[in-house]
């Protein structure tokens, strides 16, 4: 099926936004004297969690229960947004919001909760507004990177009636003051981890606007998401993780605020009270036992999708109703879903290589594509002997 250019102003966008972070973070990773190390440290700590995932899981879910988290297991979205859903009707929340994070794209969330009439906001400012506009969010780190002042512009003044204005500053902070307020008065949180520490049971949000440190510190119920690859094994191996996410996404050798989190708070401290956490499987294990472990060493961080011309002419958009964007949503969509539409992703791809040259985790796109394609045709063959021989079959009893 034939994939639509994005219009020509998002494209110019685009482009500009992909040289604007593609020289900010190369400024970035070239001031880290040990980079060929943070790099291979990071690797290694990935590929020692997908290497025994279950084990991981194992510690994890010890350590937080340990910890009085509460803790689920969800294989599909379609649990885990009945576990979230559940434990807020359950809280009794009113007023809740949400963090910034991919995975809730994956599971739908906003969509679920619109129909269950349970409101849940989203408090990062770009996720906001794509909200508003009732739109998917165009990259994994900037929701909006994608939309003009213009086009944010129509959008505040269609949805809230704000004045128009093509301020930037002015336009940043007729987002943030209504959510300011409704931060103040939220009683619980859903809050997608970025990692987690399997051997200590911690879990670490990070931002670069404090909306994670804000939520844990006035919501009195947290319900945290894990999507499960994104362990590490210990907390040191998470330093390593998280500083190559914020020089990958961000171009700076540490997030702003990183959050860590383990237990609910004491009465006379700041903090959730209750502490559940919601361990997110779908089909990451069948992903690893098929071989493509490799694609989910992702952390999100974005940069892939800052240097892939093909990205840059269609836009999020152009993946469809798929969860990823970008070269590695044309290598997590089809495993993760297996739908024609997200198959055919594997050819959006133009060759260039440079998403493969700018992973810091050094995925093989590439040959993960093949892989797949390969495997797909051979079920593909086998499905087709499948329907030959069923009449034999059927007539003689026993498998041909
Ligand atoms: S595939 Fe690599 S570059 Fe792309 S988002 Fe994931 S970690 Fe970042």
């Amino acid at each position: 099926m034939p994939v639509p250019l994005a219009p020509p102003r998002t494209r110019f966008i685009l482009h500009r936004m992909g040289e604007l972070a593609t020289a900010t973070r190369n400024r970035a990773w070239a001031q880290i004297p040990d980079a060929e190390t943070l790099r291979e440290q990071a690797i290694r700590a990935r590929d020692t969690v997908l290497a025994d995932l279950p084990g991981h899981l194992a510690r994890l879910e010890e350590a937080a229960t340990a910890h009085n988290v509460t803790v689920h297991h969800a294989q599909s979205p379609e649990e885990a947004n009945r576990l979230i859903l559940e434990t807020l009707r359950s809280l009794e929340a009113q007023v809740i919001l949400h963090n910034h994070h991919p995975l809730l794209d994956e599971l739908h969330l906003d969509q679920a909760a619109r129909l269950q009439g349970i409101p849940i906001t989203p408090l990062h400012p770009g996720d906001h507004l794509a909200w508003l506009a009732q739109t998917r969010p165009g990259h994994p780190v900037w929701p909006v990177g994608h939309l003009s002042v213009e086009e944010i512009s129509d959008i505040l003044h269609a949805q809230l009636r704000t004045p128009k204005t093509y301020d930037p500053d002015h336009l940043a902070s007729m987002v943030r003051m209504p959510l300011r307020r409704t931060l103040l008065q939220v009683d619980a949180a859903v809050m997608v981890a970025h990692f987690a520490a399997a051997r200590e049971g911690v879990l670490v949000f990070l931002d670069n606007d404090g909306h994670n440190a804000s939520l844990l510190s006035l919501a009195r119920h947290v319900v945290m998401l894990l999507s499960v690859e994104l362990m590490a094994a210990h907390m040191e191996d998470v330093q390593h993780v998280i500083r190559v996410f914020a020089l990958s996404a961000w171009g700076r050798p540490w997030p702003a605020y990183v959050s860590y989190v383990h237990s609910p708070a004491p009465a006379e401290e700041d903090g959730p009270r209750t502490l559940h956490l919601i361990l997110v499987d779908h089909g990451r294990s069948r992903i690893i036992a098929q071989g493509f472990g490799q694609a989910l060493r992702c952390i999100h961080c974005g940069a892939c999708h800052t240097v892939c011309p093909v990205y840059q002419q269609i836009g999020a958009a152009g993946y469809g109703e798929t969860a990823y964007s970008g070269p590695i949503g044309t290598v997590l969509n089809p495993l993760l879903l297996d739908t024609p539409e997200a198959q055919e992703q594997t050819f959006l791809c133009h060759h260039a290589g440079l998403c493969m040259q700018t992973c810091p985790l050094e995925i093989p796109f590439e040959q993960l594509r093949q892989a797949y394609r390969q495997a797909q045709a051979q079920n593909r063959r086998r499905g087709w002997g499948d329907r030959v021989l069923a009449p034999w079959r059927r007539r003689f009893g026993r498998r041909t």
